[in-house]
């Protein structure tokens, strides 16, 4: 065989013929996705039969040309679309154009960052994004830190690096053994990933001390005191108080100043969970709200969602760039890479890794750091004028507004001096479970919910630089006529 024609190659006449034909596929989507319903409302059932699930593994191939347009088809039909300018569910923002692109780019050169040698322009480009997302925070720029899948992860590393480092013993090592529990302290807003790493840490959803909130939802600063007192008496070993900048289900940002006197104060690690609301800390006029982040010993930050890229990018940040290293890095024999220059793998639990950092890159080089602080003031701004809008209507209880979050119930105006009766507090509850049900299926709009004092509310977060105020405006009238349709289909008679 002196030349090869492997089945999966293209020519690069196909190739960019193909690939302009995506592309503009592509932009009319994007050019028309307003008009698109948010999601197509179908049941798992309805999409398995679209994308033919039963077919078994096709023995021959089919040319290119089919497939990309075939299954921009399908995903253009099929999809939920957090593109969309009403789309203001969980915390998924819309994509850069620009991520896009820098996606197509990144698998073009496919590097491995894991080590220097294997990526020497995606690692230095890794590095110099970590250092632009520390500048973006406040956070000191000769941080350790990497990209890896998203919040989760970035908190997960987060933990593994605190535990490596506040353990009294070699921990990589010997592993968790009853030498005192080692015990992390938390807010009860905090998201699930806390329970998914001590899991996985193997130290046990018990090692979780779940702190109470004050009335703001913010973590009460005296209850984790008294905790972090009562567990150093018995014995046990704190090692870490979890912060957080912007919790997911009401943006609030935890007394992080405080947090940090304190995990001073007690030898404690101080992480800040700010996958959501980290990016805050580019607004000037929050800058109370954030100050004490800069103390934090680790940050985990999602560009995933407030820097608009794509999915999936999120950040890991440790003040301590040992404090990295010296929980993930092994020298295994069959590796040849210099050690004075940064290869990745010695930074956290991946070995071959992707190119993240390029679409987060190349968004930062497009809009710097003014063009961030424009766009998440107006999502800010947003939420508020949502959280306005319905505090002036009869049918809407306001519940809460923070960073880009906004939370509201919909109360039938006959029923609202009646909030404090349990029949109808249930009521409430499960008809805006139903009225978000409804409004996800109509695909008119989409928002997810809360849980606040038991009352279960519609939630709108807008990480989405294509919602406008017409949106805004929109959404609460659909939902206004929703509300009242869904509680006429759903009212019981002794509540009539
Ligand atoms: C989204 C979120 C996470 C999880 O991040 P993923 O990117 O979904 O893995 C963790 N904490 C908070 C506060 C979040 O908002």
């Amino acid at each position: 065989m002196t030349s090869r024609t492997a089945p999966i190659n293209l020519s690069s006449d196909e190739f960019r013929s193909v690939g302009h034909e995506l592309i503009d596929r592509i932009a009319e989507l994007l050019e028309t996705i307003a008009d698109r319903p948010v999601t197509s409302g179908l049941a798992p059932e309805e999409v398995r039969d679209r994308i033919d699930s039963r077919l078994p593994l096709p023995d021959a191939g089919m040319p290119a040309p089919e497939i990309v347009a075939r299954t921009t088809e399908l995903l253009t039909e099929l999809s939920l679309y957090n593109g969309h300018p009403r789309f203001g569910g969980y915390i998924t923002s819309s994509p850069a154009p620009i991520g896009m692109l820098a996606d197509l780019l990144a698998a073009a050169i496919n590097p491995n960052v894991g080590g220097w040698t294997l990526s020497p322009a995606a690692t230095e480009i890794e590095a110099q994004t970590v250092r632009w997302i520390a500048e973006l925070l406040g956070y000191p720029t000769n941080c350790g830190g990497l990209l890896v899948s998203g919040g989760n992860m970035a908190n997960i590393s987060c933990l593994i690096a605190a535990r490596t480092a506040k353990a009294d013993y070699n921990i990589r090592e010997h592993g968790m053994y009853a030498n005192g529990r080692m015990l992390v302290y938390a807010s009860s807003e905090t998201h699930t990933w806390l329970q998914k790493a001590t899991d996985m840490l193997g130290m046990g959803t018990d090692s979780i001390r779940w702190i109470e909130v004050d009335s703001a939802q913010r973590i009460d600063l005296s209850a984790l005191r008294a905790q972090v007192e009562a567990d150093r008496e018995s014995g046990d070993k704190p090692f870490c108080v979890v912060a957080g900048a912007g919790t997911v289900s009401t943006g609030v940002i935890d007394p992080l100043y405080a947090v940090a006197e304190l995990c001073r104060e007690f030898d404690l690690w101080m992480h800040v969970d700010g996958a959501y609301g980290g990016f805050g800390a580019v607004l000037p006029e929050l800058a109370d709200l954030y100050h004490g982040l800069s103390r934090a010993d680790s940050i985990a930050v999602d560009p995933h969602k407030w820097l608009y890229a794509p999915l999936e990018a999120g950040c890991v940040l440790v003040r301590d760039v040992d404090a990295l290293r010296n929980a993930f890095s092994y020298h295994p024999a069959y590796y040849h890479f210099g050690q004075e220059a940064t290869n990745y793998v010695d930074f956290g639990p991946q070995n071959s890794r992707g190119f993240r950092a390029l679409k987060v890159w190349m968004s930062l080089k497009q809009v710097g750091r003014s063009g961030y602080e424009e766009m998440i003031r107006d999502d800010c701004r947003l939420a508020r004028l949502m959280y306005d809008e319905v505090s002036q209507l009869e049918e809407f209880d306001a519940l809460s507004c923070s960073l880009s979050i906004a939370t509201f119930q919909f109360v039938p105006p006959d029923l609202r001096e009646k909030l404090a009766d349990s029949t109808v507090h249930d009521y409430l509850n499960e008809l805006n479970t139903e009225i978000q049900d409804r409004l996800e299926r109509s695909g008119e709009a989409f928002v997810s919910n809360a849980v606040i004092g038991g009352r279960y509310c519609l939630r709108m977060c807008i990480v989405n630089f294509r919602t406008s105020e017409d949106d805004i405006r929109a959404i609460v009238e659909i939902i206004r006529r929703l509300g009242h349709k869904t509680d006429a289909d759903l009212r019981p008679a002794d509540l009539r």
